[in-house]
C-alpha cells in the first residue's frame, strides 16, 4: 500500500498556498501597524509546560496532546497552543526585565489529538498574539479590534463577538458557591464530565456543549453579577473602548475559561459559513499564567485564531481573495546556443525582479506557447538560433498574438513589457 499522510493532517498544494500566503501577509501587515512583533518558539516543549500552562483539567491536556519521550526519557509534547510557549519564552528570556509591555504575535502549526471532522484537525494552524506586562483594558480592546478587523478586512460578514468577564479568583470564589448551590440539586441529570466538573471546577459546566447540560444551566447565576469593583471597572472600560471602536459585542455569560490564572476578559469571534465549528478566534486575559510557569507576576492578554477555520469561513461565504498575480513572462529558447544565452538572460531578468518562467524539458515552440497560455503569461519571449544571430528577441503579446522584435541589449530596460 502506498504511504498516506497521517489522519487529521492536510497537504496544502500550490493552488491553496497562495491563499495562505495572502492571509499571512495581511496578518503580518496588520500586526506591524499595531506594533506587534513576531516571536517563534519551538514546535515541541516539555510536557509539563502545557500541564501547568494550559491546565490539568482541560480537554487539551486530558485528551488531546501528542506526547512522546525523547531518547533521554524526557516527556515532550507537540505544542497544542501558543500562549504557554510565549509565556515560557517571556519568563525564560527575562523579557519582563525590559520596559513593558511586550506585544508579540506568532503564526504556525499546533497539534491536538481530537476526533477529525470539518474544521477540526490533528495538525492545524493558528495566528495568535499576546500582550504581556500590562492589564490596561485598552490592550484587551486593541487585541479584539485586531482580530475583528482582520476577519472583516478579509471579507467575512455576519461576524459575532461574544464577550464576558471571568473576574479574578476573589470574584470566582463567591460565584462558585452560588453556582454549586444552583447545580447541586440537578447533579444527577448532568453529563458524566459535568458531574466531575461540578466537584472540581463548576464554572466549566457552563461551557459544556451537551444539550441537556445547557438546558439545566439556563438561569444559572452569571459570574458578571459577582465581579469585585476592580474587575467590574475593567469590564466596563473594555466595553467602552469596544463601543468607541464600533465593534458590536454580545455579552455571553457562558463564555468561561475555567483556570485560576484566567482573569477578566474572555472573548470569542464566530463566523457563519463553516457549520458547527464556527469559532474562528478565542482569547482572553491570563494575568496569573506567567507566574504559574515560574516567572514573576505579569498580566497578559491574547487570542488565537484558527486559520483553517478562517479559510473555511471565507470559502463558505464565497469570498474571493484578491490574490496578487504579477505579470509573468515565459522565455522560450530554442536550440542549444539559444538555451545557453536564454539561461543567462533569465537569470539577469530575475535578478532585476521580473517573473521569468523557462521550459526545463527542451519542448517544442508550440508546447511552450501552450505552457505560456496556461501560466497566463503576459508575454512570451522567443529566442531561436536566428534571433540570437541577429541580436534580437521576439516578444509575443499572449492576449493579442502580436509580435515585435526587441534588441537583446534593450530588453532589460524595457521590462516589464506591456
Ligand atoms: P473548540 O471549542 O472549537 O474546540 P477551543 O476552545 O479548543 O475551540 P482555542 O484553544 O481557543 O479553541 O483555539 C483557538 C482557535 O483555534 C479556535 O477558535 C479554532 O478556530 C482553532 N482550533 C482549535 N482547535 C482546532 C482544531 N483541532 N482544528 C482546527 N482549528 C482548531
Ligand atoms: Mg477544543
Amino acid at each position: 500500500m502506498s504511504i498516506q499522510r497521517p489522519q487529521g493532517t492536510q497537504d496544502f498544494l500550490p493552488q491553496q498556498t497562495a491563499a495562505w500566503q495572502y492571509i499571512e501577509e495581511q496578518i503580518r501587515a496588520l500586526c506591524r501597524r499595531c506594533g506587534y512583533e513576531e516571536i517563534r518558539t519551538p514546535i515541541f516543549e516539555a510536557t509539563e509546560l502545557f500541564q501547568r500552562g494550559v491546565g490539568e483539567t482541560t480537554d487539551i491536556v486530558n485528551k488531546e496532546m501528542f506526547t512522546f519521550e525523547d531518547k533521554g526519557g524526557r516527556s515532550l509534547t507537540l505544542r497544542p497552543e501558543g500562549t504557554a510557549s510565549v509565556a515560557r519564552a517571556y519568563a525564560e528570556n527575562k523579557l519582563y526585565g525590559q520596559t513593558p509591555p511586550w506585544k508579540l504575535y506568532y503564526l504556525g502549526p499546533m497539534f491536538r489529538h481530537e476526533k477529525p471532522q470539518a474544521g477540526r484537525f490533528h495538525q492545524f494552524h493558528q495566528f495568535g498574539l499576546e500582550v504581556l506586562g500590562t492589564d490596561d483594558p485598552l490592550a484587551d480592546a486593541e487585541a479584539v479590534w485586531l482580530a475583528w478587523t482582520l476577519c472583516a478586512k478579509l471579507g467575512l460578514s455576519g461576524l459575532e463577538l461574544r464577550l464576558n468577564s471571568v473576574g479574578c479568583p476573589v470574584c470566582r470564589e463567591k460565584h462558585r458557591a452560588a453556582l454549586t448551590e444552583f447545580l447541586a440539586p440537578q447533579a444527577a441529570e448532568l453529563c458524566a464530565d459535568c458531574r466531575v466538573r461540578l466537584d472540581k471546577n463548576p464554572l466549566r459546566v457552563l461551557d459544556c456543549k451537551n444539550e441537556a447540560c445547557r438546558r439545566l444551566t439556563l438561569g444559572a447565576p452569571a459570574l458578571t453579577g459577582y465581579l469585585c469593583p476592580e474587575c467590574r471597572e475593567h469590564f466596563a472600560e473594555t466595553r467602552a473602548y469596544l463601543a468607541e471602536l464600533e465593534i458590536p459585542c454580545q455579552l455571553d455569560d457562558r463564555l468561561v475559561r475555567g483556570l485560576d490564572y484566567y482573569r477578566k476578559t474572555a472573548f470569542e469571534i464566530l463566523a457563519p459559513g463553516i457549520g458547527a465549528q464556527n469559532a474562528v478566534c478565542g482569547g482572553g486575559r491570563y494575568d496569573g499564567l506567567v507566574q504559574e510557569i515560574g516567572g514573576p507576576p505579569s498580566p497578559g492578554i491574547g487570542f488565537a485564531m484558527g486559520l483553517e477555520r478562517l479559510l473555511g469561513a471565507l470559502a463558505g461565504q464565497n469570498v474571493t481573495l484578491p490574490l496578487p498575480a504579477p505579470p509573468s513572462h515565459v522565455l522560450i529558447a530554442l536550440g542549444p546556443a539559444a538555451r545557453l544565452r536564454g539561461a543567462r538572460l533569465a537569470a539577469e531578468l530575475r535578478s532585476a525582479g521580473h517573473v521569468i518562467l523557462m521550459d526545463l524539458q527542451g519542448r517544442s515552440l508550440k508546447s511552450q506557447l501552450k505552457f505560456a497560455d496556461r501560466k497566463q503569461a503576459a508575454f512570451a519571449l522567443i529566442l531561436g538560433e536566428d534571433e540570437l544571430a541577429q541580436g534580437i528577441i521576439l516578444a509575443r503579446d499572449m492576449r493579442t498574438g502580436e509580435q515585435r522584435a526587441i534588441p537583446l541589449a534593450d530588453l532589460g530596460c524595457r521590462m516589464p513589457l506591456t
